[in-house]
């Protein structure tokens, strides 16, 4: 068995860890002869599960009481619409467009109310986070919509937005659990667990409970309604259940770590030996602005689309995978979740050295 670097934005590298000791349950779950895949989503078994899935989130994130934790299905892409048919009680939220996931939300709101851009890095090939301490924000808004970390151009809000009193909603998908966050800041914060956590086809949203509401726009179907799931403890219909198996897994992967604050540390540290490197070097250079740089997703180039190619095509038959940039952006990206362990990162870095010494 030869396991890879894997650099991917998501569907993304699982600790090792957590994947041989589902593997090891894969037949036989505790002793109940049978897979976590294929029991009754009612069993007592699987209710054990998810309910320490949501204590060990709640414990890792100190999410306060007053905040439900749903686990969903359909795609972060799915909750670009659950939000305004939940939120959007004047028809009216704000966006601040950081780049391809946060437009794709405010396309798909503008579908249901007026959806107002707030703030934008469009200009830049959205390379950097715009200021938001100050921003222009309607008094009729339902909401202020962010994508907090953004995987495709790899920035991500080191602050968050000066809402002006009004809900924060933040798609928090490719920074999820990578650091500590102070869940009293926002009124909805969500994510895929592809990216950081887990298998696709789980959705994580936490949500204050005075935002769940019967009253949300006509025609919202039951499922896309926060409230059925939140009522239901996410157990409405059948849940993924698998998924949430591994995310609990996951968690208690992070807490064995030392939780939150020690991942941020680590993070840190990874995250630097890339960017050190990046920024001291003659042929790969960081795309983005250095304040707003993600721990998460790092692009890069080297300038010449060509030598870009040639660069993947090594890595990869060194053992690199997943390095090629976003179809919208070109050059690489170096995609360094929590599970990637520091030792991924160095042996990249030194095979861009050498590279970069039979480069230029
Ligand atoms: C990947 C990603 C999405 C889309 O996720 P799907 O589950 O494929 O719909 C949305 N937002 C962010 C920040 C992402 O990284």
């Amino acid at each position: 068995m030869a396991r890879v670097y894997n650099f991917s934005a998501g569907p993304a590298v699982l600790p090792e860890e957590v994947l041989k000791e589902a593997a090891a349950e894969m037949l036989d779950y505790e002793g109940c002869g049978m897979s976590v895949m294929e029991m009754s989503h009612r069993s007592k078994v699987f209710d054990k599960i998810i309910k320490k899935a949501e204590a060990d989130l709640r414990d890792l994130m100190g999410i306060p009481d007053n905040y439900k934790v749903l686990f969903l299905q359909g795609g972060a892409s799915l909750i670009f619409a659950s939000i305004p048919m939940n939120l959007m009680k004047n028809k009216k939220a704000g966006y601040i467009l950081t780049g391809q996931w946060a437009k794709k939300a405010y396309q798909e709101a503008k579908i249901y109310g007026e959806a107002v851009e707030l703030a934008s890095s469009a200009d830049q090939t959205f390379s950097y986070i715009p200021d938001c301490s100050d921003l222009d924000i309607p008094e009729d808004l339902d909401y202020v919509y962010i994508c907090e970390n953004n995987t495709i151009y790899g920035t991500k809000y080191h602050t968050l937005p000066d809402t002006k009193g009004k809900i924060l909603v933040a798609d928090v998908s490719s920074c999820f659990l990578s650091e500590p966050v102070d869940v009293t800041k926002y009124g909805v914060l969500y994510a895929g667990v592809q990216k950081n956590v887990g298998p696709a086809g789980v959705q994580i949203v936490i949500i204050r409970e005075d935002l769940l509401s019967d009253e949300v726009l006509p025609g919202t179907p039951t499922m896309m309604k926060f409230k059925t799931h939140a009522d239901n403890d996410s157990l409405y219909n059948t849940p993924p259940c698998y998924g949430i198996y591994i995310c609990g897994k996951v968690f208690k992967w992070l807490k064995a770590m030392g939780g939150l604050s020690e991942m941020k540390r680590r993070n840190e540290e990874k995250a630097k030996v890339l960017y050190d490197f990046l920024d001291s070097s003659a042929l790969f250079k960081g795309t983005v602005r250095k304040e707003d740089r993600s721990l998460m997703n790092v692009p890069f180039v080297t300038g010449d689309a060509e030598l870009d190619a040639l660069f993947v095509a090594e890595a990869k038959k060194a053992g690199f995978e997943n390095l090629k940039g976003h179809r919208t952006v070109g050059g690489m990206r170096a995609s360094i979740y929590n599970a990637m362990p520091k030792e991924g990162v160095e042996a990249l870095v030194a095979f861009m050295k050498k590279f970069e010494e039979e480069h230029k």
